[in-house]
């Protein structure tokens, strides 16, 4: 057997054993007393009893060995600077940070909302929260004001930490505004919102008695120490909010130890870094793979993080690999959607930098397809790792370990289960297990492994409803993603087992675009599939029954009332969430008993063969689908 089929055998096998010795990563205040309760299934807690903080594993730790290491490097090719923070500078202003936050009255479980863009001020936050007990809540900056707003009620945080405006393309986004908007729509809105003002909105307006400065506060609370809050090991670090197929989105809860200890644990054994190199990350703050790879895993490594605000071809297509070379990264985190525009670009400009310091680039967030994947890999030279994970896993679910053994990757597949997830391919029609090359549904079986959701934030019910009732009378976690396993043992994901759609890495609900369209007022009726794009994976598209034909009858009409409804989708979900295009019809295919046909909608908009459509109920709904698409 492998080295890597050896461990993780023993994760599965030897559970408790295992993760004793892998949570010596990390620094716990007081010692555990049990490694897991898994009492009260499908709920499990880790390291009972034992007590750590986030914010204390990722910087107070290192400060004795790497005080004068670069922690945090921001680098911006909006505003063309670049800052260093050293560990030590880093812990300073996080004190201040944790400070000021305090001084608002937030204590322990209290929650702050964080609206941000790629700023040193969202990372410094989040960990000053970590430092409290507080629990973040990161809401990704191109959301909407009234996604913002539905969080904030979710959430009732005591506090909002947000800036005038993020860039885009040396464009502005002013947030403020934003978060005006998304506070007026909320029943629940924090007394306080702190605002970093980079000077980018002119026309910038804090509230009176509402909105705080936070370069003033920052200079009141300078110097300050804060001491650590330590926190009983299942105690919530933040929620990160996600979609499903309802409308309203969930919040993932995650504990703090095994958080702490599944982050330190891949760090090593999946990314293969090193404490003191460096690790690049692309994503942004607000998804996991931010809160996990740009915050808090590889600062908890005592690796360098950068931070990089700007797009991936901007100045050139050569700028990700210039970071590479420049700072000496030694492992790359990107994206699949960001590897299918940089493929589209010059390919010299892969060649021009040395990159010899970096080891590997991951790739996750959405399907990877082989030719992207054979390119990148052939144009690096380097081992591409696609690994696969969910927002709820906070770590990756399938992946190679080069930290264990060299990776062997193989086109198309992100790999092989991780060690501590018992990882299960199931036939949806009785549960028993896929053969080889066969497709099934792909489950965890519990008890989750250290770093994944506890619960939905707020309701235990919703938590075990949506995870684990895929196969009744048992409980078993479901991805709602469909995966193949080959002879080899590696496995493929290939899609969906629900109405959820991945444009650009980034999970979105058809459920919630179909309610974004359905605000307008000449939409009687809608139904939102995801098409296959070759660079952003999945867009949305939408087939909308109008109420008032007589908008629709010119193609002007049409253009106007499409105009309308995309904006209505901004207003709502914000620009990652707008279809593609909005196809009206007077009617939607759907079975006798009124079931939208959704498989056969999106089978028609890609061009392939619809299926079964013995149970539809009015074939006429079918040309006009296949009318409207040829328009
Ligand atoms: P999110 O929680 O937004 O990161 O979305 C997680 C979903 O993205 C998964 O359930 C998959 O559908 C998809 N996904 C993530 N990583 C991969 C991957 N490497 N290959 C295929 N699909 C992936």
């Amino acid at each position: 057997m492998g080295a890597y089929a050896d461990l993780h055998r023993r994760s599965i096998t030897d559970r408790e054993s295992f993760w004793i010795e892998e949570a010596r990563r990390i620094h716990w205040q007081r010692r555990f007393d049990q490694v897991l309760d898994y009492s009260r299934p499908p709920f499990a807690r880790w390291f009972v009893g034992g007590l750590t903080n986030l914010c204390y594993n990722a910087l107070d730790r290192h400060l004795a060995a790497r005080g004068d290491q670069p922690a945090l490097v921001y680098i911006s090719t909006e505003t063309d600077s670049e800052v260093t923070y050293t560990y030590r500078e880093l812990h300073t202003v996080v004190n201040v940070m944790a400070a000021l936050i305090a001084a608002q009255g937030v204590s322990r479980g209290d929650r702050v909302l964080l609206y941000m863009p790629m700023i040193p001020e969202a990372v410094i936050a989040m960990l000053a929260c970590a430092r409290l007990g507080a629990v973040h809540s990161v809401v990704f900056g191109g959301f909407a004001a009234a996604s913002c707003a539905t969080r904030i009620d979710d959430a009732k945080p005591k506090l909002l930490i947000t800036a005038d405006a993020g860039l885009r393309a040396g464009r502005a986004i002013h947030y403020k505004p934003l978060v005006d908007e998304a506070l007026r729509l909320a029943q629940y809105p924090p007394q306080r919102v702190l605002v970093v003002n980079r000077g980018i909105d002119a026309g910038f307006k804090p509230v009176a008695g509402r909105d705080l400065d936070y370069a003033t506060l920052a200079r009141e609370h300078a110097g300050a120490q804060v001491p650590v809050t330590w926190l009983e090991s299942s105690e919530p670090s933040y929620i990160l909010y996600t979609s499903g197929t309802t409308g309203k989105p969930k919040g993932v809860q995650r504990d703090t130890g095994g958080y702490a200890v599944a982050l330190a644990s891949s760090m090593e054994r999946i990314y293969g870094g090193k404490p003191g190199e460096t690790m690049f990350t692309t994503s942004d703050v607000g998804w996991v793979v931010g809160h996990s790879y740009i915050v808090y895993g590889p600062l908890i490594h005592g690796m360098t993080t950068i931070l990089y605000e700007g797009l991936p071809i901007r100045p050139d297509a050569g700028i990700w690999w210039k970071i590479v070379a420049d700072k000496k990264v030694s492992v790359m985190f990107s994206s699949p959607t960001a590897a299918r525009v940089l493929k589209k670009q010059d390919p010299a400009y892969l060649k021009k930098y040395d990159l010899s310091s970096l080891r590997h680039l991951f790739l996750a967030g959405e399907p990877l397809d082989e030719p992207t994947h054979r390119w990148l890999h052939d144009a690096l030279g380097k081992p591409v790792i696609d690994h696969y994970w969910q927002t709820e896993t906070g770590w990756p679910i399938l992946s190679l370990a080069p930290g264990v053994e060299p990776a062997q990757v193989k086109y198309g597949s992100p790999g092989f289960p991780v060690y501590g997830y018992d990882l299960k391919l199931l036939r949806e029609s009785d549960a028993s297990e896929a053969a080889p090359n066969e497709k099934g549904v792909v489950i965890i079986a519990p008890p989750l492994p250290p770093g994944c959701m506890t619960t939905v934030w707020g309701d235990d019910a919703r938590f075990v409803d949506t995870y684990f009732r895929t196969f009744p009378g048992r409980l078993l976690y479901s991805t709602f993603d469909w995966g193949v396993r080959d002879a080899d043992g590696y496995t493929f994901i290939l899609g969906r087992t629900d109405d959820v759609i991945n444009v650009a890495g980034h999970r979105i609900g058809t459920r919630e675009i179909e309610e974004a369209v359905q605000s307008h007022a000449n939409i009687a009726e809608v139904a939102v599939v995801g098409v296959a794009d070759s660079l952003k994976g999945q867009m949305p598209l939408a087939f909308a029954v109008v109420k008032d034909v007589s908008k629709i009858e010119t193609e002007a009409g049409r253009a106007t009332q499409e105009q309308e409804i995309m904006a209505a989708v901004d207003r709502q979900l914000g620009g990652i969430a707008r279809p593609s295009r909005v196809l009206f019809v007077t009617l939607l295919p759907k079975t006798r008993s009124g079931k939208l046909l959704r498989r056969s909608l999106q089978a028609l908009a890609e061009g392939r063969d619809p299926g079964d459509l013995t149970t539809i109920e009015d074939p006429a709904a079918l040309e006009q689908i296949r009318h409207a698409l040829s328009t």
